[in-house]
């Protein structure tokens, strides 16, 4: 796994050069005619309404210095200076970042003092096509106006203030064909990931695939509704543009504190810090999620509780990830590769979206970017984590499927037991296993006697390699010195005389304590499937147990067998003696 770092690492520079080429291009620069758009020379916060008059004429309210802005306050002022000079078209747009808001004044003043004042409510906004911006119409700008002066009542967030501009045509504000490519490719690698966890879903059912895929989702929202994509496909209201962004983000960093505590292997995380990311998710959930909403009566720390609310639960997300990392987890090596480019774009937007300090909203791609980057790194994790359980649960069933063919087996001589036997007995004669053997040791019980246990146990393994030889048989310990082999093919009689005589040779060979020679008396039946005779195991081990029985009354070291047949079965003992001399 650690052969993928370097994969991650190229993604991550090609990725970045991406960014750097899209953002640095001139035509894809928000702000495209810097020169033709007005930007704010004044602010002005304050708890109280002041009057239009106060803000035309005092200066000393208005910081013009850089600053003056606070997104708390109940009533925020924009002053922007209108040259008019001839020449170029008066501005008649006044664009800026969506958030919610009660309402915007724009008021144009002429240089005689005349005012001329437009007010809108927040559904009164244009969303455009162009990054997360809507528009107003300026009342008329002529060549006699010196300055707009716009009074935005219940602003829920600093940037709606410093991103605020004047300009002469929508034209300026649409994105450009490369923003819109961009903007495309983010959102096809967010879908791609989608994809893959929808697969690995389908294969493996873990939860952090489907937390994953969640954050995805959130995250393909984020894009749409911050990105300012979806005014491309769809009328959407400055409001639900503004609650969309904030609540999709909030919904995706949740899902990634739920994320990380399913994703990261068991045992990496702490039983605190694995409860701390839950409730860093539910935190965020609940709360940032309820900020998202952005409520008039919340509108003096909605913008602050939506920002400060991640400090906490960014400090316990690093907090996991270090522990995790410190405990070996492979997991949150993705996941930290992942998010440190997600956190340092986080920051840089909690900064501007704090108003600590202003800059054009094009800066957003950076986080865009992450996201992406963010989920994909993410994917390829949990397809690694993926094949890693897959390969655990392959294991884990080898595993299970070898302790049952160990419990299927005799551990002395490795034969099949009397339960596997049970099992397959049908199905083997049902496949021509039509003879029956039933081997058993004569006067087994004085080799362990004379020898000792271990010696009886040698000569029972040498017995069962001679049951296994033949390739057309299965040989089955039946218990003690007793064995079972079924016969497929011809000529079984033979066969299995062949094999009762064999045991005593390579008795006599192989298990060289023992000083006299070890026979073995046989029951055989034959069991013709075209006899039509039901095949109860019971009856025919009855049916050869018998014939063993003969055999051993007839002085041992013989084979008894017949056929079983209706009305009577045949009998035969043969009276083969195994050779005293082998
Ligand atoms: P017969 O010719 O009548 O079959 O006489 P036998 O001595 O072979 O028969 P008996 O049933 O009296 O004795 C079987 C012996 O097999 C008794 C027991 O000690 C021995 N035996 C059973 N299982 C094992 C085993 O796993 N290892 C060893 N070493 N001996 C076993
Ligand atoms: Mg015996
Ligand atoms: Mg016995």
């Amino acid at each position: 796994m650690t052969s993928r770092l370097p994969h991650i690492v190229a993604i991550i520079v090609l990725h970045l050069a991406a960014v750097l080429a899209c953002v640095s291009s001139p035509a894809s620069a928000n702000d495209p005619g810097e020169g033709s758009l007005t930007r704010p020379a004044c602010f002005s916060s304050s708890a109280e309404d002041r009057t239009l008059a106060q803000m035309a004429g005092a200066s000393t309210v208005w910081n013009c210095r850089g600053g003056g802005w606070d997104a708390s306050a109940r009533v925020s002022w924009i002053r922007f200076e209108i040259s008019g000079q001839s020449g170029e078209a008066p501005p008649s747009l006044f664009f800026t970042r969506i958030s919610r808001f009660a309402s915007i004044s724009l008021t144009a003043i002429d240089a005689d003092g005349t005012r001329r004042t437009a007010t809108f409510g927040e559904r009164d906004g244009t969303p455009e096509a162009a990054g997360p911006i809507f528009t107003l119409p300026l009342p008329e700008i002529t060549s006699k106006t010196r300055a707009l002066v716009v009074r935005i009542v219940g602003p829920h967030s600093a940037p709606i203030m410093t991103e605020a501009r004047l300009t002469g045509s929508t034209t300026r504000t649409d994105w450009s064909v490369i923003q819109l490519l961009f903007l495309a490719m983010i959102l096809g690698m967010l879908v791609m990931p989608l994809m893959f966890d929808v697969s690995f879903y389908i294969v493996l059912r873990e939860k952090f695939v489907l937390l994953h895929a969640f954050m995805a989702f959130s995250m393909i929202l984020y894009v749409l509704f911050a990105g300012g994509l979806l005014p491309v496909f769809a009328n959407v209201s400055v409001p639900a543009m503004a609650i969309g962004g904030s609540l999709s983000w909030a919904a995706g960093s949740a899902a990634a504190a739920f994320f990380l505590t399913e994703f990261v292997e068991p045992g990496r995380l702490p039983a605190r810090m694995d409860r701390a990311l839950r409730l860093a998710g539910w935190w965020t959930l609940l709360v940032i999620g309820f900020a998202s909403l952005q409520l008039s009566w919340t509108q003096s720390f909605d913008n602050a509780l939506y920002f400060y609310g991640f400090v906490p639960v960014i400090a316990i997300y690093l907090a996991a990830i270090v522990v995790a990392l410190v405990r070996g987890s492979v997991a949150a090596r993705y996941v930290a590769a992942a998010w440190i480019p997600l956190f340092l774009a986080a920051s840089e937007r909690l900064l501007r979206g704090l108003g600590v300090y202003a800059a054009p909203s094009w800066f957003d791609q950076f986080l865009y970017s992450a996201l992406a980057l963010e989920v994909i790194v993410v994917a390829m994790g949990v397809a690694s984590r993926y094949a890693a359980i897959r390969h655990d649960r392959d294991t884990a069933r080898a595993e299970a499927r070898m302790l049952g063919n160990l419990s299927e087996r005799d551990p002395l001589t490795g034969l099949l037991n009397r339960r596997a036997l049970d099992d397959r007995f049908a199905d083997l004669h049902a496949a021509g296993y039509e003879t029956i053997a039933l081997f058993d040791l004569d006067h087994f019980k004085t080799v362990n006697d004379t020898h000792g246990h271990e010696v009886g146990d040698h000569v029972l393994r040498v017995v069962g390699d001679v049951l296994r030889t033949d390739p057309e048989a299965v040989a089955v310990r039946m218990g003690g010195e007793e064995f079972l082999v079924m016969f497929a093919g011809g000529d079984v009689e033979t066969r299995a005389e062949r094999m009762r005589q064999t045991i005593a040779v390579r008795v006599a060979r192989e298990v060289e304590a023992l000083k006299s020679i070890l026979t073995s008396s046989v029951g055989l039946v034959h069991v013709p499937r075209s006899a039509g005779t039901p095949v109860e195991f019971g009856r025919i081990y009855r049916r050869a147990d018998a014939l063993l029985y003969e055999a051993k009354a007839g002085g041992r070291n013989l084979l008894a067998s017949a056929t079983i047949r209706r009305p009577a079965p045949a009998r035969t003992v043969m009276p083969i003696r195994t050779p005293s001399a082998a």
